[in-house]
């Protein structure tokens, strides 16, 4: 028997939509995309990632059916690194009855929808603005003509026009907008980023900057292009987004202090203490590590545990990535073998609802090659 619900992706169905480890409820419609982003993880990645298409309306009604009660967010096409590939959600050929379905089980909730703008025509969002309330989140990499054609490489003229005029018009027909900026100082240069900041500062309710990560597989001359000194961007990005009053997310943002609960340290502490554990390792990543040694030895203060902070590279990715969430267990074996024998805590956000990375190996059979004590901490995924 084929069970309907499993013809798009089971994957996303059990990791994002059903799952409540998330931090909303998430559908993801389409895997296809109007635009071809010089950057877009999509191509860079290090592994294959299947192009599914369009996800079926029969399927969507049967996922909306199981997706939990909910007075959060729903967010479309807002899929986690390297798990499953991006897409443009507004071209799926049936997005309208999509909104009507949702709004049949979720009539009030917010939906976020994370859209290159290319196809906000006026006609399009006079449509949806029926369905509100929905916040759109645009991605704007430049304001410039010229750089945006060759952020995206789309051939169509009214494309440009179209993410532009968006932020007019979704205003007028009561949407509300924020923005995306994929961010590379060394690109199009400082100015470019200013003039972007100011002027989707007259539209936009928040500004989510993501400094560009590239794997490997990106070409030298790009390299050299998007490499940046990330505390001197985060300054920038402050400082600019201080002078046009804008509120800003930027992720990962290396002044910013870590998204970790204290006491996720200090009851794991507390428990070394009790086991009579003398000296512990933290895993962490290149680009995390100062905040979190400095967050780990001043919480440990008061345990009389000896703490370690070691750092994992994205060897996989390589390029400029450096998360914890990118790591795949090959990236951790060289850790695992010189610290056999330890206490070792590590995060758990590269490993999905199983155990398994996104190379499809899980964790429990790792460990059962390796005499360590590894101690998962829950970090919150996104
Ligand atoms: S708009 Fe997004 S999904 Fe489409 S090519 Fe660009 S980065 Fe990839």
């Amino acid at each position: 028997m084929q069970i309907p619900i499993k013809q798009f992706s089971d994957y996303f169905f059990d990791e994002q939509s059903v799952s409540n480890r998330t931090s909303g409820l998430r559908l993801q419609i389409s895997t296809v995309c109007t635009a071809h982003c010089t950057f877009c993880m999509n191509n860079t990645n290090p592994f294959e990632m299947k192009h599914i298409g369009f996800r079926d309306i029969d399927e969507i009604e049967k996922i909306l059916y199981s997706m939990p009660p909910s007075n959060g967010v729903l967010m479309f096409s807002d899929s986690t690194s390297g798990r499953l590939i991006s897409g443009e959600p507004l071209i799926h050929p049936k997005i309208l009855d999509i909104f009507q379905l949702i709004r049949r089980k979720y009539p009030h909730n917010y939906i976020q929808i994370i859209t290159n703008g290319t196809m906000l025509t006026q006609e399009f969002l006079l449509n949806m603005a029926a369905y509100n309330p929905i916040n759109l989140d645009i991605s704007m990499h430049s304001v410039n003509k010229e750089n945006w054609h060759s952020i995206f490489n789309i051939n169509k003229e009214d494309a440009y026009n179209n993410a532009i005029n968006s932020f007019y018009l979704a205003k007028q027909y009561g949407i509300s907008v924020s923005a995306r900026m994929v961010v590379a100082p060394h690109w199009f240069g400082w100015n470019d980023i200013e003039e972007t900041i100011k002027f989707l500062s007259q539209f936009v309710n928040r500004i989510t900057v993501q400094p560009l990560r590239f794997s490997n597989k990106v070409s030298n001359e790009l390299k050299e292009k998007w490499t940046y000194n990330m505390d001197e961007l985060s300054d920038f990005i402050f400082n600019t987004c201080r002078k046009y009053g804008v509120m800003y997310i930027m992720t990962p943002d290396s002044k910013e202090p870590l998204n970790i609960p204290y006491a996720l340290i200090t009851n794991n502490l507390r428990a070394c203490v009790y086991q009579q554990i003398k000296k512990v390792y933290w895993l962490t990543s290149r680009d995390a590590y100062q905040r979190f040694n400095d967050l780990i030895q001043a919480l440990g203060r008061n345990f009389p545990v000896e703490n370690e902070v070691r750092i994992v590279e994205n060897k996989t990715f390589g390029g400029n990535v450096s998360s914890t969430g990118l790591w795949l267990l090959d990236d951790l074996l060289p850790t695992f073998e010189e610290l056999q024998g330890q206490t070792v805590f590590c995060p758990n956000n590269f490993l999905d609802n199983y155990g398994f990375d996104m190379n499809g190996i899980n964790i429990a059979d790792v460990l059962k090659e390796y005499k360590i004590d590894l101690r998962l901490l829950e970090i919150f995924k996104d």
